[in-house]
């Protein structure tokens, strides 16, 4: 990881240090810290990683791989959190039905 104040590629992650970081830790952004200026900074856990010149083939192919598989992951999990929340309005809908007094 590069250092955002001497841009050295000496930072690693962290344990987490007071408040401000474990709150940071709810919202997927890890504590790194700089081996070389001890500066420390929180990253973004979901962060592409810092381009450093142009993508090579086989680099454009990992990249477009592992973008795919991501949405596959999302519309997965989409799809099993819509049809959880549609069981769980169909057992709402059972549950409520039967404690209605019939009027007939
Ligand atoms: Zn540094």
């Amino acid at each position: 990881m590069v250092c955002p104040k001497c841009h050295q590629d000496r930072a690693h992650r962290a344990h987490r240090k007071g408040i401000k970081e474990g709150l940071a830790g709810l919202f997927s952004r890890f504590p790194y810290r700089c081996h070389e200026c001890s500066h420390r900074f929180l990253v973004y856990r979901y962060a592409p990683p810092v381009q450093t010149g142009p993508l090579t083939a086989a680099e454009r192919d990992i990249v477009s791989t592992r973008l795919s598989m991501k949405r596959k992951r999302t519309r997965r999990v989409f799809l099993l959190y819509s049809s959880a929340l549609l069981l769980f309005l169909v057992f709402l809908y059972y549950i409520t039905r039967e404690r209605t007094p019939q009027s007939d």
